[in-house]
């Protein structure tokens, strides 16, 4: 995420660090619970899990499992590129 000069970033409840916008609203609303404010790249990240459902559809044995293991190397790559740990 984009950081912007002089602004004091809040602790992220989602991640722990501190990327939270001290305006409440210019941040992610979690889907968790819809009312709990994470970073952008929390926000990115629970996003993405949502795709996590669609997988559990998938009626093929071997295609849901390989479309799980997909989605566990991309969720994996993509918290190393937002750096989330
Ligand atoms: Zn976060």
């Amino acid at each position: 995420m984009k950081f912007i000069k002089g602004v004091t970033y809040k602790q992220c409840p989602g991640c722990g660090q501190f990327k939270l916008y001290p305006v409440e609203k210019m941040n992610a609303l979690s889907r968790k619970d819809n009312k709990t404010y994470v970073c952008a790249d929390c926000g990115t990240l629970e996003g993405f899990d949502s795709l996590k459902a669609i997988i559990e559809e998938i009626e093929d044995k071997k295609k849901r499992e390989r479309a799980r293991d997909l989605f566990e190397k991309q969720r994996k790559e993509l918290k190393e590129f937002l750096g989330i740990n």
